[in-house]
């Protein structure tokens, strides 16, 4: 079983320097192993990453250097990513890739399950640059098998990927002893509403701060493109956007973890999110809250449990019918907040009617 998890790090100085240095001597060898498969497919050849790696070790040491000073991780699986990459490209399975700049989002693979890195407690040993603090202790037990470092928004993060014996949460979750099928209607106004009558409020992040969103994007725009004062308001600009993307996270972790510690089985509706983000209106409401993100948390949080997930396609009227008789209302409209059955005179909130709905037997 694999379980992975991402922890902020709290380097020093001198460490953050060091995986900035790493994450650049990444960024050369992809472009050194790129440019060498194109120079190999002009010639009608194909190289592989075994070959590349070979020509990449015979001139590194005269090419770049200063890369004895660093962890030959970060190059050798760069490389192999680049392998993978164009396998992956050869299959159609996505674009050919394209050349790393500096400005894009920094990060290298400091371990391929060779046992270079070691965790213990809040700390990790990171090769060549040595014990880095974490800001919390890795949840699971079992072999590493990937560590990526990587930078965003000038935090630093590793992402662990770890092979597991069994499901080991170290925290055994606690029990519920009612647990019962759960139909859950996720949208807009309201995040989530479960059957069960519980209900999680969606923080909405943007609509609070739409406004420092805004003025940090004014000020931006006002700045000399590239100069000392620009870089400051983009880094103002990247703080915002960082601040909203946690709190939306955090929000639905909480909502998904109590919901999967109440149901015995799941049922939900399959969102047609881009069909929806074509309606304008609904657009901005809907990127905000990110419903497919959570979607996603809820799924593997069930599945790490063991409980079945059923997904009815929106073809299903989950909205339209009545809980309670069946009977499908023709002329729902999104701004009915009430759902009123004319055939049995059930009276009740329009979410609470859709989760009911879903709620698998
Ligand atoms: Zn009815």
């Amino acid at each position: 079983m694999k379980r992975s998890q991402q922890i902020e790090l709290n380097p020093n100085n001198k460490q953050s320097t060091r995986m900035a240095q790493h994450a650049g001597y990444a960024r050369v060898a992809f472009n050194f192993a790129l440019s060498s498969f194109k120079v190999g497919l002009d010639n009608d050849e194909w190289r592989t990453y075994i070959d590349i790696k070979r020509e990449f070790n015979a001139v590194k040491r005269d090419k770049f250097h200063w890369c004895s000073e660093l962890s030959q991780n970060a190059s050798k699986n760069a490389i192999h990513n680049l392998g993978d990459a164009v396998t992956r490209w050869k299959k159609g399975q996505n674009n050919f890739p394209v050349y790393k700049k500096r400005s894009d989002r920094i990060s290298y693979q400091a371990d391929n399950g060779a046992g270079t890195v070691e965790v213990y407690k809040k700390r990790i040993k990171l090769p060549k640059i040595g014990w880095v603090r974490m800001r919390e202790a890795l949840k699971w037990t079992g072999k590493i098998s990937r560590v990526v470092v990587s930078k965003r928004n000038n935090r630093w993060f590793v992402s662990i990927l770890v092979h597991c014996d069994s499901n080991n949460y170290k925290h055994q979750p606690p029990l519920f002893d009612e647990k019962q099928p759960i139909g859950i209607d996720v949208g807009i106004n309201t995040l989530a509403t479960c059957s069960n009558g519980d209900t999680y409020e969606n923080p909405r992040p943007l609509k609070r701060y739409e406004r420092k969103l805004a003025r940090a994007n004014r000020s931006l725009s006002r700045k000399v493109l590239g100069s000392q004062n620009w870089q400051k308001s983009k880094k103002r600009l990247g703080n915002v956007h960082y601040r909203i993307a946690c709190i939306r996270e955090d929000a639905h972790h909480q909502a998904t973890t109590k919901i999967v510690r109440k149901a015995s089985a799941i049922g939900i509706e399959t969102l047609n999110i881009s069909g929806l983000l074509k309606n304008r209106k609904l657009a901005k409401a809907l990127s905000d809250s990110a419903l497919s993100r959570f979607l996603t948390m809820l799924k593997y949080k069930a599945d790490r449990r063991g409980i079945p997930i059923t997904e009815a396609d929106h073809f299903f009227a989950s909205s339209k019918t009545c809980s309670s008789c069946g009977e499908k209302k023709k002329d729902l409209t999104l701004s009915d907040r009430q759902y009123h059955c004319d055939a049995c005179g059930a009276d009740i909130d329009r979410d609470l009617n859709a989760a009911i709905n879903l709620c698998p037997a």
